[in-house]
């Protein structure tokens, strides 16, 4: 069979020796199927790129899914009443409350995929942002209406301000006029997004302008919404730039015969989003300082904050929300990955319900959004998280911390060639030192193509049998995300290959790297 489904990524694959086929998965065991009828055992620490919290299809999600099939549950009855979709939401509003303090509902717009709950964040933030602006530009209107009136009912005087807008010999009727010529344009400015250097929100057109990687995003620039980056370090570049851009209003105010004019700010900054630890980016977690200090700018610029949780939502971190273990309280949070519990393509947008349009329900929706099966997984997603006590989420910081220990043991072993180990919970980076002027050619010219952790991912794959990956963003770390239940042997068999890469490294034997 000629492969025309994205053949040329398959290329790609193989060179790596990544292009295999898993017949099987279970829990963080992928299959590979052998000619003998036999299967070789891959211990899967990519985690579907962070669906799969519970592992390759747990046994209780997938008795949950079969029981839904099987009663005939009635998954695309579309405008219809949804009770799985309220009782999600209402388990997501007590996990607010409960982890991140909110003393305010969180209201829950469904979508399908990651991308689409962040698209859905932009389209929400920028309809708020409009009726806003509609607001404003509403009241300046009227304003204008009463100075005209009270002029021709005369005895009026321009301030010098006002006068200068109006121009030489100009009256109130010139004033206005002028003042709604430059309005229409402030009015006019095209709103703009402020991401974090090393972001990552997506790939479709409007979420991919807030993802930094140049590669993914400059071919599609002249296409979708205006995005600047701003280091984590220094979000109140975001001020400065607000401030030098900054467009007003004129508007012109009458009172006891003197008219003048006001300058208002236009809002033109639609929202601030950002990751409470980047994923793709690398695995950066935020610090609680951080997290402070772009939460003022956001109170400065009136603009929601968007926390984007999809990758260290939902436990991986040791608790729901990766935000709460650094103080972040968002006015949306973003959802998805692996509250579908590696079963359902669901995503889920929160809005705090002081900043919620509700208009905003009636110009987003999709086929597929809110449908009963995947609301209905989420449902058991949170019910396997939240019961005993939240058992998952201490399992999941357990876990993370024994795997983090096995991962600095490599390091302290290896610190020529390994950068460091990032991340909390099981939302890990390993980042092996840059290889970009390594002195053999094959590792050198991995690295300066960007390929330098398929490389490593396909040797660990040949001969630990662990299924790795790169960041999306950052080719030297390695993502390190298994589920909640990944075992002692795993983990040691992970350290065991990351030690025989190092050496490797240290050696600098690109021989023994292709051909183990
Ligand atoms: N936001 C973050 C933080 C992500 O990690 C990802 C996916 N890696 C997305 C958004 C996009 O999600 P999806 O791939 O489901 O569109």
């Amino acid at each position: 069979m000629e492969e025309l489904a994205e053949r040329y990524l398959g290329n790609a694959l193989s060179a790596w020796g990544l292009d295999v086929e898993y017949d099987r998965a279970q829990g963080d065991t992928v299959y590979l199927p052998g000619p003998d009828g036999e299967r070789t055992a891959v211990t899967d620490f990519v985690g579907g790129f962070g669906s799969l919290f519970f592992g390759h299809n747990h046994p209780e999600l997938v008795a949950h899914a079969k029981a839904l099939l099987d009663a005939g549950t009635p998954s695309h009855a579309q405008l219809s009443k949804r009770t799985e979709a309220q009782r999600v939401a209402a388990a997501l509003d007590a996990i607010v409350r409960r982890e991140l303090g909110a003393t305010e509902p969180y209201e829950v717009v469904f979508a399908n995929t990651g991308a689409e709950a962040v698209e859905a964040a932009m389209k929400h933030a920028e309809l708020a942002r409009v009726f806003r602006l509609n607001a404003l530009a509403a009241e300046v209107a009227a304003h204008a209406r009463d100075a005209e009136e009270r002029a021709r009912a005369g005895g009026v005087r321009l301030t010098p301000a006002a006068a200068q807008v109006a121009g030489p010999g100009g009256d109130v009727a010139a004033l206005v006029a002028e003042a709604g010529r430059r309005n229409a344009e402030a009015l006019g400015r095209a709103p703009e997004f402020f991401a974090l250097d090393g972001g990552f929100h997506g790939k479709l057109v409007g979420s991919l302008q807030l993802t930094h990687n140049p590669t993914f995003r400059l071919p599609f620039q002249g296409l979708g919404a205006r995005a600047r980056f701003v280091p984590a370090d220094r979000p109140e570049e975001a001020l400065e730039y607000v401030g030098a851009e900054q467009p007003h209003l004129l508007d012109v105010v009458a009172e006891d015969g003197v008219v003048d004019v006001v300058r208002r700010p236009v809002p033109f900054v639609a929202a601030f989003v950002v990751e409470p630890i980047q994923g793709e980016g690398g695995i950066h977690e935020l610090t609680p300082e951080q997290a402070k200090r772009i939460a003022d700018v956001c109170r400065t610029l009136q603009c929601p904050l968007v926390v984007d949780e999809i990758q260290t939502g939902a436990g991986r971190t040791g608790a729901f929300f990766a935000s709460a273990g650094i103080g972040l309280t968002g006015d949306y949070y973003t959802l998805a990955k692996s509250v579908g519990g590696g079963l359902a393509k669901t995503s889920m947008l929160l809005v705090r319900r002081s900043a919620y349009v509700k208009e905003f329900e009636l110009l987003h929706s999709s086929t597929f959004a809110k449908d009963s099966f995947s609301c209905a997984i989420t449902e058991k997603v949170l019910e396997m998280l939240e019961r005993d006590d939240g058992a998952a989420y201490r399992q999941a910081a357990e876990r993370g911390a024994r795997l983090r220990a096995a991962l600095e043991e490599v390091h302290a072993e290896f610190g020529d060639v390994v950068r460091g180990v990032r991340g909390r919970g099981l939302l890990l980076g390993f980042e092996f030192a840059d290889q970009s002027a390594s002195g053999s050619a094959v590792i050198r010219n991995y690295a300066r193509g960007g390929f330098f952790g398929f490389a490593v991912s396909g040797f660990l794959l040949r001969k630990y049998r662990v299924r790795l990956m790169p960041t999306g963003s950052s080719p030297h770390t390695l993502r390190i995300q298994p589920s909640y239940a990944v075992d002692d042997a795993a983990i040691d068999r992970l350290a065991a290959g990351l030690r025989e890469v190092c050496t490797v490294l240290r050696h600098q034997d690109a021989l023994h790297l292709v051909h183990p």
